[in-house]
């Protein structure tokens, strides 16, 4: 039986260190409290110095408003705060910080010293600590504001040191931080230097754009389009990103509550529903988005390391980040691509209202993609073709030899294998009617989504390669760079061959012979931008480009081709991102509807 009698009060120093295992998880935590703490200090610059992804020593240094000296060991040792003084100041909040528990949990598990100056002094002061301890104090000379030095970080608690990961990881969570707070504040300068290399320098007064550009590729940046909507109370800004460079994860999604980064799943769930029907089940935007809210909005204390909030009337944010979103969606819809109607925003799909004026044939449906492929191929000496009869032709033949077949299902009327063609509807779904009577609905861009798929993935998967008969160059952002280094093996294996020795230009000697040259180009930069990860990305994502869409009539030959070749696909029941191609009803479910059923 365990024993309760003896009940005491934990010593401060255990209390501190119990503190820091919630505020101070890892280095680029203790980054974001001592940038906080500089921005509450009204700083304009902030300069960031790690070695050893921040465990060796972490340095923050601002030109702030400072501490007086007598402040200084208090703000190290004990809950000490200058942002509140009752919990009610917690509504009219506009600081980071109001716990006054980040120094203390650091100071306990490092080895901190902070030296600080306040306006019109000659000297500074500064005070260092060993684990929680004062171990020593005294005059600095100093011109502005405060430093910290954090060295040794969790060296006094080696069960926090075991969660740390390889020093390169604790060093990207450090730039991410740095990046992430720089981008609600682009009034402030930021520097990041990691073992010695100057890793951020953002100026002050960049836009939000400018700043983003050094975070990701330029295929994305290029693309982005501002967000800004106010009502009396909210104010939302910002930027998003086009439909066309959506990724697969959604790691280029921030969000910020008065300039306060947060992870929010009502902002996340607005976000994406605005773009809904734009984008794929599986597809993640990128956005900046920074709401302004008073701050009797939102509750910021319910985490440890404030990341989450509460807001007092969801609804209303959420309808109000939405709308802000779409809005900026909509003024551009026009210049998107047409999607499958299933997939197109709600509003203003004037292809659906006004089908008529996109009436393609099923041969020119799937043409154009071919012949800018082609277009582009050859056009400019920088866009040489592969130099041997590739197998990417063959492709392209054999996606033709589709179109071409129609010529013999059209002479037997509407019968095929057993199916009757009875129309189209909606612009969009083939109705048939099988032996059995049973009524079939068929999506036209799902069908031919899986038909596609299929032909891409049987004919382009064996790794071979054709080379090229002068090197594709592509030039790589720094993120890119990254990437192609984590994705090196998978793209030899499927064929490509290049050099990146300078590590800006990436240098594509051959690639899988299953691709054009453009699509070879499309494929290395959709996966740099982290867009898609496997060839089967690649085969989904071709095969829902290249297939007929919904809101494009289809004439009889052109429709009983779609089916005939639907007919012979295995896993026809399904398009590549799972969704269904047919629907069936049998007599009895119409029986049903119509209530001729007892
Ligand atoms: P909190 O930010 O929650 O108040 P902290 O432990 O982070 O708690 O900081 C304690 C106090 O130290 C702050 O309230 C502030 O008065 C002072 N302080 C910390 N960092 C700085 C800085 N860079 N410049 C000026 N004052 C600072
Ligand atoms: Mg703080």
């Amino acid at each position: 039986m365990s024993d309760f009698s003896n009940i005491h009060v934990l010593p401060s120093d255990l209390q501190n260190q119990i503190a820091a295992g919630e505020v101070v998880e890892r280095p680029s935590s203790v980054i974001k409290e001592l940038i906080e703490n500089s921005l509450d200090a009204k700083a304009t610059e902030v300069h960031i110095e790690i070695d050893g992804g921040g465990q060796n020593r972490i340095l923050v240094q601002d030109n702030g408003h400072g501490l007086e000296p007598d402040d200084l060991p208090k703000a190290l040792t004990r809950h000490a705060t200058s942002k509140i003084a009752r919990i009610e100041d917690l509504n009219q909040l506009s600081s980071f910080g109001f716990r006054g528990e980040a120094l203390p949990s650091i100071a306990s598990v490092s080895r901190l010293t902070m030296g600080s100056i306040v306006p019109n002094q000659t000297e500074g002061f500064q005070v260092s600590l060993e684990f929680g301890k004062i171990v020593d104090q005294g005059p600095v000379p100093l011109r502005q504001g405060t430093y910290v030095t954090v060295r040794d970080l969790f060296r006094n608690t080696p069960a926090r040191l075991k969660f740390l990961k390889k020093t390169a990881t604790e060093s990207k969570r450090c730039l991410d931080i740095v990046y992430k707070m720089g981008l609600a504040h682009l009034d402030c300068a930021f520097t990041l230097i990691s073992n010695e290399k100057n890793t951020v320098s953002f100026p002050k007064d960049q836009s939000l754009e400018e700043r983003l550009q050094h975070m990701w590729p330029g295929q994305i940046t290029d693309k982005l389009r501002p967000v800004s909507s106010s009502n009396k109370d909210f104010h939302l800004s910002g930027v998003i990103g086009s439909p066309e460079t959506a990724q697969g994860r959604a790691d280029r999604i921030f969000f910020y509550v008065n300039t306060r980064p947060v992870q929010d799943k009502l902002l996340l769930a607005a976000l994406r529903q605005a773009y809904s029907g734009s984008l794929l089940s599986r597809e993640y935007p990128q956005a900046v988005l920074l709401l302004d809210i008073p701050p009797r909005e939102a509750d910021i204390n319910v985490h440890p390391a404030k990341a989450e909030i509460r807001f007092r009337n969801e609804k209303d944010i959420f309808s109000f980040v939405h709308q802000g979103v779409k809005a900026t969606l909509s003024s551009y819809q026009s210049s998107l691509s047409p999607l499958p109607a299933h997939e197109h925003f709600q509003s203003g799909n004037t292809e659906r209202q006004n089908p008529r004026h996109t009436f393609q044939t099923f041969e020119n449906i799937s043409q154009p993609y071919l012949k800018e492929t082609r277009a582009k191929s050859y056009s400019t000496p920088d866009n040489p073709s592969p130099l041997s009869e590739t197998k990417g032709d063959n492709l392209q033949k054999e996606k033709i030899s589709i179109q071409s077949s129609s010529k013999i299902s059209s002479d037997s009327q509407n019968n095929i294998s057993g199916l009757i063609y009875l129309g189209q509807v909606s612009y969009c779904y083939l109705l048939l009617k099988d032996q059995r009577q049973d009524l079939l609905l068929l999506d036209q861009h799902a069908a031919h989504e899986r038909i596609l798929y299929h032909l891409f993935k049987t004919t382009g998967e064996d790794g071979s390669q054709q080379l090229l008969a002068l090197p594709m160059e592509l030039y790589l952002h720094p993120a890119e760079q990254n990437r192609l280094e984590q994705i090196t093996t998978f793209l030899r294996r499927l064929g490509f061959s290049f050099d990146f020795d300078q590590k800006s230009l990436m240098s594509v000697k051959a690639i899988p012979s299953a691709l054009t040259w453009q699509q070879a180009k499309d494929f290395l930069k959709a996966a740099l931008a982290e867009q898609i990860s496997s060839m089967d990305d690649l085969w989904t994502l071709m095969a829902c480009r290249q297939a007929i869409k919904a809101g494009q009539s289809l004439a009889r030959d052109e429709a009983l081709n779609l089916i005939e070749t639907w007919i012979k696909t295995p896993e026809r029941d399904y398009c590549p991102h799972g969704r269904p191609v047919s629907i069936r009803m049998t007599t009895s479910d119409l029986e049903k509807m119509f209530k001729r059923q007892s």
